[in-house]
C-alpha cells in the first residue's frame, strides 16, 4: 500500500528531473570547439598513393587542361545559414572558376572563393588527387586546408596532416566535425595524394523527411579510412548537424580555405 501511495510523487519527481535536463540541453551555447574531437589520436600508416587513370566509362572532371567543368561557387557550406540558402545560391548565375591551371594542375587562388562542378551528381565514385604546399606555412587547420564537398554539403577534409596535430575529426580524410578517419594515411607536404570516395546520396520523402541517410566510403592513398560511414547530416562548423531535404543530384564543391592546395586527375563514375 505504501508503495502505491508514494508512486505519484515518484513519477512527479522523475518528470521534473527530465524537464530540467531538457532545459539544460536547450541552453547549450554552441562554440566551434565543442565539436572538435581530439582523442583518440589516429594512428599513422605510410603509403605511396593511388594514382589511377580513369576507366573508360568515367566522366572526366579535370584532365589538366582547363576548368570547363567547373564554375565559381558561392561561399562554402559552413558559411551558409543552412541547406535552403545553399540551394538558393545554386540557382544564381556563376562566373568561370577563378582558380589557376598550370602544368596540368589546378591550384586554389586564395581569396577567390570555392568552385563547384557545373553538373550535379548523386551516388558516385569520385577519384581526386591533391597536394598541399611543400613549404610548410601555418599549423593545425591553417596548413594546406581545402575540402571536397560532396553535393556541396558534405565535406571530406583536405589538410596537410603530416606531423600536424589537430582535432582528429578535422584531419585529412575526416568527415569534417563528424568522424575521424580510421588511420592517418597522409603523405608529406608537397607529395601528391589521392582520395577515392564512394558516396551514397541521402533520400527524402515528399514531406522533406530523410528516409535514407547519406553514407560514404573513402580510400586515402588507397587505404580504407571510412567504410560505409553514415553521415549525421551536412557539414556544420558550429553545433550538431541534421538533415534538410535537397535534390538527389547536386554539384561537387572544392574549398578555397586560403591555402595553395592543388588538384589533378579528377574523374567520376555515377553509381
Ligand atoms: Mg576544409
Amino acid at each position: 500500500m505504501k508503495i502505491i501511495k508514494i508512486l505519484p510523487l515518484f513519477i512527479l519527481l522523475i518528470s521534473m528531473l527530465l524537464q530540467s535536463a531538457c532545459a539544460q540541453d536547450q541552453q547549450i551555447q554552441w562554440q566551434p570547439e565543442l565539436t572538435d574531437d581530439w582523442t583518440p589520436v589516429t594512428d599513422s600508416v605510410s603509403t605511396v598513393g593511388h594514382f589511377a587513370a580513369p576507366p573508360s566509362d568515367a566522366t572526366i572532371l579535370f584532365d589538366g587542361t582547363d576548368l570547363s567543368h567547373w564554375e565559381s561557387a558561392p561561399g562554402y557550406f559552413p558559411h551558409m545559414q543552412g541547406v535552403p540558402d545553399y540551394l538558393e545560391a545554386l540557382q544564381r548565375d556563376h562566373d568561370p572558376a577563378p582558380w589557376k591551371v598550370e602544368d596540368g594542375v589546378m591550384t586554389v587562388v586564395p581569396g577567390s572563393g570555392n568552385i563547384k562542378t557545373k553538373a550535379g551528381f548523386g551516388d558516385i565514385h569520385l577519384h581526386i588527387e591533391w597536394r598541399t604546399p611543400e613549404e610548410i606555412d601555418g599549423d593545425g587547420q591553417g596548413r594546406g586546408n581545402s575540402g571536397v564537398f560532396l553535393q556541396g554539403l558534405y565535406e571530406i577534409q583536405v589538410l596537410d596532416s603530416w606531423l600536424n596535430p589537430t582535432y582528429s575529426n578535422g584531419q585529412a580524410g575526416a568527415i569534417y566535425k563528424q568522424k575521424a578517419p580510421m588511420v592517418n594515411a597522409s603523405r608529406p607536404p608537397g607529395e601528391w595524394q589521392s582520395y577515392d570516395i564512394f558516396f551514397e546520396a541521402p533520400h527524402f520523402d515528399e514531406d522533406g523527411n530523410v528516409i535514407k541517410k547519406a553514407y560514404v566510403t573513402v580510400l586515402h592513398n588507397g587505404i580504407l579510412i571510412h567504410h560505409r560511414q553514415q553521415l549525421q547530416g551536412p557539414t556544420v562548423y558550429i553545433g550538431l548537424s541534421h538533415y534538410e531535404a535537397h535534390s538527389r543530384s547536386l554539384p561537387i564543391g572544392l574549398q578555397d580555405h586560403g591555402d595553395l592546395v592543388s588538384f589533378r586527375n579528377i574523374w567520376i563514375r555515377e553509381l
